[in-house]
């Protein structure tokens, strides 16, 4: 499935659904998801680390963090702010590029409707 199918089909959900105030929250529940990734990409791309099918570990410890242990935002917030293991103080660069993505999502709901909406969060 392609960029424009995922438009397309976001643009049909927008116009057929009962609920289509409802809808801006897809983008904005996924917008986290897709700053923590990017963050990744910026950590490991670098040096030459793989950035799918590897797990993500806590840097002090280097524990493989469980699946709970990676949601955007609310993980940091739940353990507040400390490796789930050794309770180390996780580092802020996730979390501040998280909510940027946040934030990009907030401001396009704000601004746009049907598929421009999943557009502006996914192009930025
Ligand atoms: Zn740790």
């Amino acid at each position: 499935m392609d960029c424009a199918q995922v438009l397309g089909a976001y643009s049909f959900l927008m116009a057929t659904t009962d609920f289509p105030g409802l809808l801006w929250l897809l983008p904005v529940i996924v917008a986290p998801f897709i700053g923590s990734f990017l963050g990744v990409l910026v950590v490991r791309l670098p040096g030459g680390e793989r950035v799918i099918f590897t797990r993500s570990v806590c840097p002090h410890c280097e524990t493989q963090l469980r699946p709970l242990d990676l949601f955007p935002l609310l993980s940091w917030l739940a353990l507040r702010g400390r490796c789930r293991h050794c309770a180390a103080r996780i580092g802020i660069f996730y979390r501040l590029i998280e909510l940027a993505a946040l934030a990009v999502a907030l401001w396009a709901a704000a601004v746009t409707s049907d598929g421009a909406l999943l557009a502006t969060c996914l192009l930025g």
